[in-house]
């Protein structure tokens, strides 16, 4: 029977200890802390109540041990890989296996903005973290928040139930979308006491408390401060090839560049072209750990990712998979951008393809009804289409959307007049 291991168990080390396990293997998890990962993407829902503590793990421990019979050893933090004698070291001993794949997801980065020790700062980088948050909110007034997007959105609009919010975006827009988009976003937060601020956050200010931060030498009072650190990957001393983000670059199959050993989740880097790029996200996790598990366990998969993402944000609906025109270019990419929309009521969509062949590398689109069609962006994009599928393409006639014509088909259409001329 393989022996395969897993490091780590957050989503994508739960799903390719399942997967491995579901293909015969004998299955053990090695995980660092004392349990199985939480599921972060619920971490806002505590700041507005909606999710209950129990229901936050990836998974449940008793079910993966008794229904996949799939040894789980917690506290057992792998330091290092030795592939060629197929064994890891970890703080108390050795672990043998014929594959392993690594799911060890990233690590939170020092921040050093100045006077962050200071109370009234919340640090969100943990499950208490999150729960001290949601506890102090009814104490606190004005917040100033900072963090890369999307998250910054997300818990902003969260908090927003009970307190006013300020956002410093940097020079931050959102990931992939079009700069208009962060316009719409910030128009609809607005009378939610959400206001979205370019500039960075310089400091913390206050004599024992967070009284104000400082941005660009302006001085912004607020009773509370909350920062959404940085991560990058997590992984432990290895040989296999690292991409341009930090991670392991992998295949489709989630195969490193050393033999028998897979990755998947946040600490692995897709080989695309010359480059490499992550995911970084639930739904992609996912996927590469089932691929992950299969392949380790004598299987043939491949992770059909999209990178993709569906939101809505004080109300604007927002979907989006692939990569945006800047990623393709830096990518070696002749890629161009066509983008339908304007700061209105309707829908706006961009499509990032090559203009010689055609083929798409990324969707975006937000307005009313975009949520409606994530699941058909997603595939378009993991699928390979081509414009000239798209621009004739049938799409469901949806009356009360007031259309009888898919935004995307449409804005093909104008990509494709474009690249004929
Ligand atoms: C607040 C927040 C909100 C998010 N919201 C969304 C969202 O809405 N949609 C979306 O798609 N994504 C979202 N994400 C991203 C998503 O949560 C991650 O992409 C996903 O959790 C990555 O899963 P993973 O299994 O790779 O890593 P993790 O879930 O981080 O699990 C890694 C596990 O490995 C263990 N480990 C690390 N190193 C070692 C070692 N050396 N030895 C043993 N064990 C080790 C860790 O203890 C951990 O349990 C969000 C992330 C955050 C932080």
């Amino acid at each position: 029977m393989t022996r395969v291991l897993v490091v780590g168990g957050g989503v994508a080390g739960v799903a390719a200890a399942v997967a491995a396990s579901e293909r015969g293997a004998d299955v053990t998890i090695a995980e660092g802390s004392g349990s199985l990962a939480y599921n972060k993407s619920l971490l806002p829902n505590l700041l507005s109540g909606g999710c209950p503590p129990a229901g936050l793990h990836v998974a449940d421990l008793n079910d993966i041990s008794e229904r996949f019979g799939i040894e789980v050893r917690l506290g057992e933090h792998v330091v290092s890989v030795d592939s060629d004698s197929g064994c890891v070291r970890t703080r108390s001993g050795r672990l043998a296996f014929d594959a392993l794949v690594l799911a060890t997801g990233s690590l939170y980065l020092p921040d050093d903005l100045k006077g962050v020790s200071k109370p009234g700062v919340f640090m969100m980088r943990s499950f208490d973290d999150y729960l001290a948050l949601s506890r102090a909110l009814t104490g606190v007034s004005r917040v100033a928040l900072v963090g890369s997007l999307p998250l910054s959105l997300i818990v902003a609009e969260a908090i927003s139930r009970t307190c006013r919010v300020s956002v410093f975006l940097g020079e931050g827009s959102l990931p992939r979308f079009p700069r208009h988009v962060l316009g719409m976003i910030s128009k609809a937060a607005a009378p939610r006491g959400v206001q979205l601020l370019e500039g960075h956050l310089d400091a913390v200010v206050g004599v024992k408390r967070a009284e104000a931060v400082i941005s660009a030498g302006t001085v912004h009072p607020c009773d509370g401060v909350v920062v959404l650190p940085r991560s990058s990957p997590s992984l432990p001393a290895l040989d296999c090839i690292r991409g341009d983000h930090g991670g392991v670059v992998v295949d489709d199959s989630m195969r490193t560049s050393c033999r028998g050993v897979y990755a998947a989740g946040d600490c692995a880097e897709v080989r695309f072209g010359s480059a490499s790029l992550p995911s970084r996200l639930h739904s992609s996790s996912l996927v590469m750990g089932d691929a992950a598990g299969i392949n380790a366990a004598g299987g043939m998969a491949r992770a059909s990712l999209s990178r993709c993402l569906a939101l809505d944000l004080f109300g604007v609906e927002l979907c989006t998979a692939g990569i945006d025109a800047e990623a393709a270019k830096k990518m070696g990419l002749d890629a161009t951008e066509v983008d339908s929309g304007e700061d209105g009521g309707s829908i706006c969509t961009s499509l990032v393809y090559d203009r010689t062949t055609h083929r798409l590398y990324g969707i975006q689109v937000a307005g009313p009804g975009a949520l409606s069609l994530s699941d058909y962006v997603s595939f378009v994009v993991s699928s390979g289409a081509r414009l000239d599928d798209l621009a004739y393409h049938e799409s469901p006639y949806l009356p009360h959307f007031n259309r009888d014509r898919s935004p995307i088909s449409l804005t093909a259409g104008q990509a494709l007049a474009r690249a004929r001329r």
